[in-house]
C-alpha cells in the first residue's frame, strides 16, 4: 500500500485504490470547511471561514462563489437540491434559492439568538438538522465575538418551520451524519473552547424521528472528529488531525487516509460519488476511493 493510506483492518485495503493519489487541488485558505458536492454542476462549494468567502472548485479551477459569505461554515443540499448553509456572521441557517436569493431559515431558539451554526444535514423527510456550538462567537476570527445565550445543542428544523432542540447533553456538537438506512445519527463533539471536554463521536438510535440512546461510538486517536460522512456500506469517514479515518459501523477503526494538514471536513462527490473531497486547514484535497458516499442528492 502507498504512503497515502494506513490499513488497520485488512478489509480497508479494498476500500482504497493503491494507485489513486491524495491530490492537493487548491491551497491558500486559512481554515477551509464545509464541502458540498453539486453533481449536476460538476462543482464543489466549500467555505474559507476566516476570509469570509465560499469558493467554487471545478476541474477548470477555483473561483469565488460568494464573498462576503457571512462567515459561512458547513453546507449541505436539501431534497430539492438547494444549498443550505450555516452562517456564523448572522448566527443562522440559510437556504440559497435557485434565483440566488438567500432565505433565513433559523436564527433564534427560545427567544434567544443561536450561537453559530456549524454543520448541517437534511433528513429524508426534509427536516434540516444542524449543530450550534459556540466557536463562531468565541472570537472575531470566524465571525463576531458575542455573549453566548444558548447551550451548544443539536437542532431539528421541521419543514413547517418549527425548531426543536433534539440533543442538549453534548459539550460542543459539530459534524453530523445519518447512517444510510436512517436508523442512526452520528454527532461529533469537539468540546468547548477553554475547557477540557472529552472529544469523541457519539451515536444515537433514531426512534419516532428523534435521537435516543446516545453513547460514545468512537474516539479519534489523532486530533478530533469535526466533519463526518457515511459511505453506502455504513462506514463513517471522519476528519482527524492526521487525515481522514474510516470507522466501521461497530465503531472500530478500519484505516486512515493520510493528509499533510489537519482535516476539518469531507464529502463524497465526483462522477460516481466515489471521490472524497477533503478540506484541510489551508488546502482542498481529493482522493478516489473504492466506496461511494450516500448523501442526497
Ligand atoms: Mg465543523
Amino acid at each position: 500500500m502507498t504512503a497515502f493510506f494506513e490499513i488497520h483492518d485488512p478489509a480497508f485495503a479494498g476500500y482504497v485504490l493503491h494507485n489513486a493519489p491524495v491530490k492537493r487541488l487548491a491551497t491558500g485558505f486559512d481554515w477551509a470547511e464545509g464541502p458540498v458536492w453539486f453533481g449536476d454542476l460538476q462543482c464543489l462549494l466549500f467555505s474559507d471561514i476566516p476570509n469570509n468567502r465560499i469558493l467554487r472548485w471545478t476541474e477548470d479551477g477555483l473561483t469565488t462563489f460568494r464573498q462576503p459569505s457571512n462567515y459561512a461554515n458547513g453546507h449541505t443540499r436539501d431534497r430539492q437540491g438547494r444549498l443550505i448553509s450555516c452562517q456564523h456572521g448572522t448566527r443562522s441557517v440559510t437556504r440559497t434559492e435557485w434565483d440566488g436569493t438567500i432565505t433565513p431559515l433559523a436564527d433564534h431558539f427560545d427567544g434567544k439568538p443561536l450561537n453559530s451554526p456549524n454543520d448541517v444535514i437534511v433528513a429524508p423527510d426534509g427536516a434540516i438538522w444542524f449543530t450550534d456550538p459556540h466557536y463562531g462567537i468565541a472570537s472575531d476570527y470566524e465571525g463576531f465575538k458575542a455573549p453566548q445565550d444558548l447551550p451548544c445543542q443539536v437542532y431539528r428544523l421541521d419543514p413547517s418551520g418549527r425548531l426543536q432542540a433534539v440533543i442538549s447533553d453534548m459539550a460542543c456538537p459539530n459534524g453530523l451524519a445519518f447512517s444510510p438506512d436512517g436508523t442512526r445519527l452520528y454527532v461529533a463533539d469537539t468540546g468547548r473552547v477553554g475547557h477540557q471536554d472529552p472529544q469523541h463521536i457519539r451515536a444515537f438510535d433514531m426512534a419516532n424521528g428523534l435521537p435516543t440512546n446516545g453513547r460514545i461510538f468512537h474516539t479519534i486517536d489523532q486530533g478530533c472528529a469535526d466533519g463526518i460522512r457515511c459511505d453506502s456500506d455504513g462506514n463513517l469517514w471522519s476528519s482527524a488531525g492526521d487525515g481522514v479515518h474510516c470507522i466501521a459501523p461497530d465503531g472500530h477503526l478500519m484505516g486512515k487516509i493520510l493528509v499533510p494538514e489537519v482535516v476539518s471536513n469531507l464529502c463524497f462527490g465526483g462522477r460516481a460519488k466515489h471521490r472524497l473531497f477533503i478540506t484541510a486547514t489551508t488546502s482542498l484535497y481529493s482522493v478516489i476511493l473504492n466506496r461511494k458516499g450516500v448523501q442526497q442528492p
